[in-house]
């Protein structure tokens, strides 16, 4: 049994943190939405009012956080974790951050004689809840090995990518493309309706041929066809464009700084930026999906 704090229970937190007390260890958690912390301590977590009461005692401390900002301050800030970390505690962000936060995070803790290993994740929100969860993890031999321990009952699979950051850049990576097979599968979904295609029945044909991908078998836009799929539920998030659009920035961003062209990313970003401009940045990144449209009108999405 670890003591562990959990500092964010969103989406992803709140699912994959069960895990950890299912596993039988002592989980403290917390988030700044008191809702989120009073639905924690349903599933077996320590809900806790602050971060300083979360880290106290803890051997590991796990982030799940939206942005690079937010790991930040919750690691540096006062109060935070670094103020009240106990020695060599080995903490793992989850969180897709840009590469450059993941590099001070790792500097940081370094500085301050605490164990970072970069560990993001990738399965969706269905992914987290199953347990099935691909994590890739950066940093010593050491430190991954520790970490790989912890996060096994969260995971499908775990995978030791190399060194400080790397985790993280494989992570921006397979972001990337899946942005990329999300742009091929709205544009088949509606290619395939506007010509006459039972949607079910094309599923089931990409799903056995050469257009299959995870995005297809997880994710396909259009209501009945795949179970868990945002298009069954007015493309309320699972994955939100929100955060879509933050992965395939950040992966966008390092291509460019490694003259690497990317414009098939490039268009999904930006129509993912579509949906934020209009205000659609809470629904289901799938909702895309309304760009290959040809009238802008998405089949079980009701326009707000
Ligand atoms: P989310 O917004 O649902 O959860 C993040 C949580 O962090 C929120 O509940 C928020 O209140 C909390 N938070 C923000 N600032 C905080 C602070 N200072 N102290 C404590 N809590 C704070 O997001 P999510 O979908 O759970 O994703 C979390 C991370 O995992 C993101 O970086 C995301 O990119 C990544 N991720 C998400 C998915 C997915 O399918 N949702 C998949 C893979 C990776």
């Amino acid at each position: 049994m670890t003591s562990i704090a959990w500092i964010g229970l969103g989406n992803m937190g709140s699912r994959m943190s069960s895990h950890l007390v299912s596993a039988g260890h002592e989980v403290k958690g917390y988030d700044v939405v008191d809702a989120l912390r009073a639905g924690a301590s349903q599933h077996g977590i320590t809900a806790v009012d602050s971060i300083g009461e979360a880290v106290d005692g803890a051997a590991v401390v796990i982030l799940s956080l939206p942005k690079g900002e937010h790991v930040r301050s919750v690691l540096a800030d006062a109060d935070g974790v670094f103020d009240h970390a106990a020695p060599n505690t080995l903490i793992l962000d989850t969180s897709t951050v840009d590469l450059d936060t993941s590099r001070w995070c790792h500097d940081e803790a370094d500085a301050r004689g605490f164990r970072f290993v970069d560990s993001p994740v990738s399965g969706g929100t269905q992914g987290a809840e199953a347990g099935t969860l691909a994590f890739m993890l950066g940093g010593s031999d050491a430190d991954v090995a520790d970490a790989k321990a912890i996060v096994t009952p969260m995971a499908g699979n775990v995978l030791a990518v190399g060194e400080a950051t790397h985790g993280i850049a494989a992570k921006l990576v397979n972001n990337m493309m899946l942005g990329v097979s999300i742009l091929a599968m709205s544009e088949g979904s509606q290619l395939a309706h506007q010509l006459g295609l039972d949607p079910k029945a094309f599923f089931d044909v990409a799903r056995v041929s050469s257009g299959d991908s995870w995005a297809v078998r997880t994710w396909y836009p259009v209501p009945g066809v795949v179970p868990g799929a945002a298009a069954n539920q007015n493309f309320d998030a699972s994955f939100s464009a929100m955060l879509a659009h933050k992965d395939v920035t950040l992966a966008v961003a390092g291509a460019e700084a490694a003259g690497v062209h990317v414009p098939a990313a490039t268009l999904i970003r930006d129509q993912l930026q579509r949906l934020l401009d209009d205000g659609f940045g809470g629904k289901d990144c799938t909702l895309v999906v309304r760009e290959a449209s040809p009238d802008g009108s998405v089949e079980g999405w009701n326009g707000s």
